[in-house]
């Protein structure tokens, strides 16, 4: 697996699997059984996505070491205050049945959110968080969080896909060294991106799937990935993607198909992120 450095030194694999939606214990579960046996090592849930217990127990029941796992996790709009915050995340920790996150993300820039990094950087000094990041973070809001932080961020979690590249953000993270990482990044099965001919085309040339020639592109930007699936054959496609490479010409091909369009949930929608 391929692995890239944070700004503060921490190692975060590339590729990991994405649990948003899975809301059957046993689905979980077997899920998270068969990407341990595939090779995934990096989780990725939120206190709202209400499954963090059974990731937990997932986790518990594998033979894989807890210092191999990488376990992300994000605090919900509704904690709005630093103490709220240094609550819900012993909460996360006790369902996730570990003494440590390995990143934990502001979920999206909903009120108090320079409270909560304060929270955030103390958990962090404190190590019970490897890294700390954000998630649905634009320009604008990375701008009002670093008027009062001490520590940058590592990461920022946005939706990232062909049809929504976020080439803009994507420079400007860049130029902080913040790493850019993709949720929705197949598109969240919403957006008819799986049927794209560019994409099509490309896959048939790489005897692979548009999802995998998707998720290659995500990774040869630098981006890390977390795709959902709870199927076994998915979750074993997803994770197959190292063995190829998109030319430059693929990847110009790919640029080109952006439509800029957003498939769900606007950072700066004051009313969405009320709730
Ligand atoms: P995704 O882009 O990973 O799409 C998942 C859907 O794609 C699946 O339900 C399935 O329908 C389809 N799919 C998966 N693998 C496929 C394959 N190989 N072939 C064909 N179809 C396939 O969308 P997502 O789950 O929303 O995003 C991934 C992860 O990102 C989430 O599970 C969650 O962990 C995270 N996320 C974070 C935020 C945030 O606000 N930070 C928001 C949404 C999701």
């Amino acid at each position: 697996m391929e692995e890239l450095k944070l700004n503060n030194g921490q190692m975060i694999p590339q590729l990991g699997l994405g649990v948003f939606k899975v809301q059957d214990a046993d689905d979980l579960k077997r899920a998270v059984a068969e990407a341990l046996k595939d090779g995934y090592r990096h989780f990725d849930t939120a206190t709202i996505y209400h499954n963090e217990e059974w990731l937990g127990e997932a986790l518990a029941q594998s033979d894989v070491k807890r210092e191999d796992l990488f376990i992300t996790s994000k605090v919900w709009n509704s904690n709005t205050t630093y103490d709220e915050t240094i609550a819900a995340f012993h909460e996360s920790l006790k369902k996730l049945q570990t003494d440590y996150l390995d990143l934990y993300l502001i979920h999206w820039p909903s009120e108090g959110y320079n409270e909560k990094w304060r929270a955030m950087e103390s958990l962090y000094n404190d190590g019970l968080i490897k890294s700390i990041g954000v998630s649905n973070f634009e320009k604008p809001h990375l701008e009002k969080l670093m008027t009062t932080a001490t520590i940058k961020p590592t990461v920022d979690q946005i939706e990232t896909h062909p049809y929504f590249q976020q080439k803009e953000l994507h420079e400007y993270l860049k130029s902080l060294d913040i790493v850019h990482e993709a949720w929705g990044p197949l598109g969240q099965g919403k957006s008819n991106v799986l049927e794209d001919p560019v994409l099509t085309k490309i896959a048939e040339a790489h005897s692979k799937t548009v999802a995998q020639v998707i998720l290659r592109w995500h990774l040869q930007r630098d981006i890390i990935v977390i795709p959902k699936s709870v199927h076994e054959e998915r979750i074993a496609q997803n994770i197959d993607v190292f063995d190829f490479t998109l030319t430059e010409e693929e990847m110009s091909m790919i640029a080109s198909i952006d439509k800029n369009q957003r498939g769900s949930g606007d950072p700066n929608d004051e009313e969405f992120l009320k709730g």
